[in-house]
């Protein structure tokens, strides 16, 4: 074994960067032009046909069968000119991945001739067997049937494999035969449905002419790259995305000489061809940058319409590691792959536009409008005070649970940071007398609304220990890991902020009926009891303190750190009753999604849990005995020598090695009588919270004797390619 560590450090260090393509021209001269994109159809398709895909675009409203078919043949004809010989709908099944079944242009016609085909009934929907996608019980298998349904608001693309050859992937929308969302996408469009209704109505209030509300969202992505050799030697990596064993190495991340360094040249080429094939797709990637930890660095785009900005994250995501492969790198989104150096999240920038060009969580200069600026921010905050847990449970997964809670990332406690200058402006509405004031500006001078936008301008407080955190003129949800499907998360924050701006709209119109003259009276009446009753949620300070659960506790929220714990909210009655009222899931839908994070929380520990028994035991514990022996080889001629004192430091490793082996041996064994009694266990419930409560704490006692025989055993017989090699060979 430990050949292999040592074959693969070779490969490693000897790398070349393969040459990369550079497109000729400007990045927009190549931007989207593996995009099916608005202008590709407005060349492509008669001015009526375009003017109706446009139109249900907007309105949502179905295709008619002969749009579809001249769409079809216009897509088809444009793929087939690029190099695309299948198709596909391209969808993002429970599985949290994406899904995708090719199907060929070419077709035998009825008289026998070769053709290329691609019908508009084609395009609009597809049937797909797919039993073993996770369903959480909702299809029964004898009725395994389900629909694929093109979503005309992303745009397709073609994706090419390594030989040069495309598929025309197809963003769509996937449910059962029996009408149950079973994706993470159909949801997130429904939310974005519900939220453009009630932030609208909102919005109205301040300006009668807005008639759209978009949600925004840009999603910052870090990642770790191991060179592809090293990550080969380490089964773990393989099987878990993750080390489940490795002693820090003498340096980590202490000097803080990683982060917003110069990026290594092989690293930098990598970038540059990801980058590229994303921007002929048109993900509008911009920023790249190394990370805190060393191996470890980040891509965010530029912000889009929400659903677009979901599906391209995770596009984005292929795109890199297929990339990846070219350069003999693995790309990592795991969100805690090394143990002592910080794991990695996904930045969830959010916030709301209006189609006047407003971003509504954007401040004014105009006193009148920042009323309008801090009804949305009130309500944002009221919003995630009352349904943190369901906020929570969304980024509650065996990967993230490392990273939450720990030192380094946002805690399991949902708070909100909001910075200095706002956190004053919200206290002034709650403590100041201003309900009396009718008319005029002197309302906001004297709450000081006057001022908002220079100091946030000049505000420059950062806090990077919040898991939800105002920055200027958006939302950060911080607590998403790396790996996760931004579509779900942000359907639950658009669903939760719909809810509290349609309850505001409702008290707002109850109040204005009884004094019609008053609006902002009004107004800030209402927001100052939504002030008085969500402030427990705001935290200025550090996140990743003691001090804070302590405080957090005393406020009475929740800090829910274990995973089977935290999906409860996903069947409470509280979010059954949010999500069936505001159409987005229904009741069956959240409990099979339920069953299906907790199925795969279960199946995440009993893979880990399988392979650190593999390796601690045939990996970690063969290579101590042997090396062992040699010791005990040489004590027996020392002492055979008559030198028993000089024998003795020797005797003392072997006493060391077999107290670690002792440990590691008696703890696989009671780890596998654990996952047995897991196992055994029929309900779904119970099963995963033996699998977090029992079967998980051996994994740091293992680990804990297996590194420290890292650090006894010879380095040349040490069979795992260590956290210095896989880190910092590149
Ligand atoms: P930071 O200060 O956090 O580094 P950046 O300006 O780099 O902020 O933005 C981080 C991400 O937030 C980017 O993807 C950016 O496009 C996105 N972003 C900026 N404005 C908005 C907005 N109004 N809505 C959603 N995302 C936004
Ligand atoms: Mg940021």
């Amino acid at each position: 074994m430990s050949e292999l560590r040592w074959k693969a450090i070779d490969v490693a260090q000897n790398r070349t960067i393969p040459i990369i393509q550079i497109p000729e021209g400007k990045v927009t001269d190549f931007y989207g032009i593996h995009t099916f994109t608005d202008e590709a159809m407005k060349t492509l398709l008669s001015p009526d046909a375009y003017k109706k895909v446009s139109n249900a675009i907007k309105t949502g409203d179905n295709i008619e069968g002969n749009v579809a078919d001249e769409v079809a043949s216009a897509m088809k004809s444009w793929a087939i000119s690029k190099g695309a010989t299948h198709y596909t709908h391209w969808f993002q099944p429970l599985t949290g991945g994406t899904a995708e079944k090719h199907d060929a242009f070419f077709d035998i016609s009825f008289d026998g001739h070769a053709i290329e085909k691609f019908k508009g009934s084609a395009l609009v929907q597809q049937e797909s067997d797919a039993s073993s996608l996770p369903n959480g019980g909702i299809r029964e298998t004898f009725e395994a049937r389900g629909y694929t349904v093109w979503d005309p608001n992303s745009p397709a693309f073609i994706s090419y494999n390594s030989s040069g050859t495309g598929t025309l992937c197809i963003p769509s929308i996937y449910f059962s035969y029996t009408g149950e969302l079973l994706d993470a996408k159909t949801p997130l469009l429904n939310s974005t449905i519900v939220l453009d209704k009630a932030a609208t109505s909102v919005a109205n209030i301040f300006d009668r002419n807005v008639e759209k509300v978009t949600a925004t969202c840009g999603i910052e992505q870090e990642y770790f790259l191991v060179d592809k050799a090293l990550y080969h030697s380490r089964p773990d990596l393989i099987m878990c995305g993750r080390s489940v064993f490795g002693h820090s190495p003498a340096k980590g991340q202490q000097l803080e000489d990683h982060y917003f360094g110069s990026i290594p040249p092989r690293i930098n080429a990598f970038m540059v061809d990801f980058e590229i094939e994303a921007l002929k797709i048109g993900i509008p990637v911009r920023t790249r940058h190394n990370e805190v930890a060393p191996g470890q660095f980040e891509v965010a785009p530029t912000f889009e319409e929400i659903n677009l900005a979901c599906d391209h994250n995770i596009l984005l995501m292929d795109v890199m590691k297929k990339t990846a492969q070219k350069h003999n790198f693995e790309v990592m989104f795991h969100e805690k792959p090394f143990a002592g150096i910080n794991g990695s999240g996904k930045h969830n920038n959010w916030s709301i536009k209006t189609d006047t060009g407003v971003n509504l969580l954007g401040p004014s200069t105009k006193p009148k409008e920042s009323l309008r600026f801090v009804t949305f921010l009130v309500n944002i905050v009221k919003a995630v005070h009352d349904h943190a847990d369901m906020l929570r449970a969304t980024v509650a997964t065996a990967g993230n649970e490392h990273r939450l809670g720990a030192n380094e990332a946002p805690p399991a406690i949902i708070s909100v940071f909001l910075g200095t200058a706002m956190t004053k402006v919200l206290e002034d509405i709650e403590n100041k007398e201003i309900i009396e004031i009718e008319k005029g500006e002197n309302a906001y001078i004297k709450l000081g609304l006057n001022r908002i936008p220079s100091v946030l301008l000049d505000n420059t407080d950062r806090n990077r220990t919040s898991p939800f955190a105002f920055t200027g003129n958006k939302f950060e949800f911080r607590a998403v890991g790396s790996s996760a499907n931004s579509a779900t998360p942000m359907m639950v924050l658009n669903t939760i902020v719909a809810k509290q701006l349609e309850s505001f709209r409702k008290e707002y119109d109850l109040e204005r009926e009884k004094d019609p003259s008053k609006k902002e009276g009004i107004i800030l009446k209402i927001l100052k009891r939504y002030i008085k009753e969500s402030k427990n949620i705001l935290f200025e300070g550090n996140g990743y303190s003691k001090e804070w659960e302590d405080e957090a506790a005393k406020r009475g929220l929740s800090n829910i750190k274990d995973v089977p714990k935290a999906l409860e909210a996903y069947i409470s009655d509280q979010t059954v009753e949010l999500f069936e009222s505001m159409k987005v899931l229904n009741k069956r839908e959240l409990h099979a999604r339920y069953e299906i994070r907790l199925e795969n929380y279960i199946k995440k520990i009993q893979i880990e849990s399988r392979v650190i028994g593999d390796l601690a035991q045939n990996h970690v514990v063969s290579t101590a005995i042997k090396y062992q022996t040699r010791l005990v080889q040489t004590a027996k001629s020392l002492i055979d020598m008559e030198m028993k004192e000089e024998a003795e430091p020797i005797l003392n490793i072997i006493r060391e090695i077999s107290k670690h082996v002792n440990v590691i041996s008696k703890n696989v064994k009671d780890m596998t009588e654990a996952r047995k009694k897991a196992n055994n266990c029929e309900d779904i419930t119970e099963k995963a919270n033996i699998y977090s409560n029992e079967v998980r704490l051996f994994f740091d006692v293992i680990r804990k004797s297996v590194d420290k025989l890292e650090l006894i055993i010879d380095d040349e017989d040490w069979p795992l390619t260590k956290y210095r090699e896989l880190l910092y060979i590149r």
